[in-house]
């Protein structure tokens, strides 16, 4: 039996960042991780291995239809799928192997197996127990499904299953039109799927901003993705090679039926904290079955913490990460911060979708008096050389004081251009602020500048 000053369930972004933290403050910490490898969802079967196909796929996307333009001739490249995959399993052996660097690197030990907490204090790996001052879950969470809908990960699949399908189906229906049924549909419609789809809600993307969402269903309705929207999925039926969607239109209850060769379910993602013995331990869940925890992370045992996508809050990898440093310092006696107000949402298609802090609509809800700076890529001059003139910058500022409530950005490296938001509304600054910093020219941050200046006295370029 080992003995720590803090035992982490769980290696993902909000476990391996927390346990780095934690060493790099002197606290003895280990780790339990119950997969092959670490790095949790995010680099395994999540963010890292899904940019790496939605970044193969662009490169396809610009050769097929943007090299010509540029006078870039020849045969426009064809898709070898294995090797796609075997390019995407490389990238997440480079990043799960660096975080084991780093454990080491940082004297972090790596409990290998699945743990439990039999009791405060304690935690169970297999046959042994190891004493901690502290515990800290991290255990992330899991695919979603729906009633009527079993997932056999081969025609009927999640994320995970999405990320390493035997071949490119010729025709696939996403159910759900959030974050991962967006990116991992636009994934499958450049490499040649016909993809669908399926929508309970009336527009895209819930949550995010009303104009982006349009603008948003809009481009991606260009680039080929059709869309059922306001449809219920009743039942997938799967057969050997393929499947049929059950689902009746919301509007006049109309039953309709959709053929794919892969169903992919995306309509979301629940706490993971199976087997961790919560129950007998007494942890209060939310009704949603997150762990409830304080101000300092802590769960309502003392000394049991719990961050990451198995607490409440966007289910974010950085969420997670910043939890994760948060509680490092909390246990190590210093002030922890995260500004769940500044959190940025991204999604990775072409073009990127980011946005941080309040939209439009929630600023109406609140009856808030407010301004929209908005500017248009199209009066970008980078963007225009680069074909990528499609999409704006929208920046919400209080219409007295001029500070910043809220951004929303579609357009080419929204997801790199919405930190500059995010850095001044940490620093609590107004339009004029962003306004007044000189931005280097041509780059796609004077889109931000331009929607800055349009808070004020107008922009300048359109
Ligand atoms: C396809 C996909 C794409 C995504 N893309 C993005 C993106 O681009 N950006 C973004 O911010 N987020 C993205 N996410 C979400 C992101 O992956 C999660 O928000 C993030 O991984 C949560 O981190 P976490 O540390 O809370 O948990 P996880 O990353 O889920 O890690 C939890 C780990 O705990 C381990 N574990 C659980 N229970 C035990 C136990 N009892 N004993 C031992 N080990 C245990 C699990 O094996 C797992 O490895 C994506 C998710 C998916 C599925």
């Amino acid at each position: 039996m080992a003995s720590y000053d803090v035992i982490i369930i769980g290696s993902g972004p909000g476990g391996y960042v927390c346990a780095i933290r934690c060493a790099q403050l002197g606290l003895k910490t280990a780790v339990v991780e119950g997969r092959e490898t670490l790095g949790g969802t995010c680099l395994n079967v999540g963010c890292i291995p899904s940019k790496a196909l939605l970044h193969a796929s662009h490169m396809l996307h610009e050769a097929e239809h943007n090299f010509a333009k540029m006078g870039l001739k020849g045969k426009s490249p064809s898709v070898d799928w294995k090797q796609m995959l075997a390019y995407k399993d490389d990238v997440i052996g480079q990043n799960t192997k660096g975080i084991e660097f780093l454990f080491k690197k940082n004297k972090i030990d790596w409990l290998k197996g699945w743990g439990s907490i039999p009791e405060v204090g304690k935690v169970k790996v297999g046959d042994e127990t190891h004493e901690a001052k502290n515990i800290i879950i991290a255990s992330g969470s899991e695919s979603s499904s729906l009633p009527g809908v079993e997932i056999d990960e081969k025609v009927v699949v999640t994320s995970t299953g999405a990320l390493e399908l035997p071949k490119v189906p010729k025709t696939m229906v996403v159910i759900g039109a959030g974050v991962i049924g967006l990116e991992m549909g636009s994934v499958y419609a450049r490499l040649g799927s016909e993809v669908t789809v399926v929508e309970y809600l009336d527009a895209i993307t819930p949550g995010m901003d009303g104009e982006v969402q349009k603008s948003f269903q809009r481009t991606l309705k260009k680039q080929g993705i059709k869309f059922v929207m306001g449809a219920a999925v009743q039942s997938v039926e799967a057969l050997k090679t393929k499947a049929k969607v059950n689902y009746k239109l919301r509007k006049d209850d109309s039953e309709h039926q959709l053929d794919a060769d892969v169903v992919l379910v995306a309509t979301g993602r629940k706490p993971y904290v199976d087997g961790l013995g919560l129950d007998s331990l007494g942890v209060e869940m939310t009704e949603r079955g997150q762990i409830k925890t304080d101000d300092h992370w802590q769960t309502n045992i003392k000394g049991v913490y719990a961050i990451g996508d198995a607490i409440e809050g966007p289910m974010l990898a950085h969420k997670a990460e910043d939890e994760g440093m948060a509680v490092a310092c909390v246990l190590a006696g210093q002030h922890g911060h995260v500004n769940y107000n500044v959190i940025p949402g991204v999604i990775y298609t072409h073009p990127e979708v980011a946005n941080v802090g309040q939209t439009e609509e929630n600023l109406k809800d609140q009856g808030r008096a407010y301004k929209v700076g908005k500017f248009s890529f199209m009066g970008n001059g980078r963007a225009k050389a680069n074909f990528a003139g499609d999409g704006f910058v929208k920046i919400l500022a209080d219409k007295e004081t001029d500070r910043i409530l809220g951004a929303h950005i579609i357009g080419p490296m929204a997801g790199d251009l919405i930190h500059e938001i995010c850095v001044a509304m940490e620093f609590g600054a107004s339009a004029e602020d962003l306004a007044l910093t000189c931005h280097a020219h041509p780059t796609y941050s004077e889109a931000v500048r331009e929607a800055a200046l349009a808070c004020g006295d107008g922009p300048i370029h359109s």
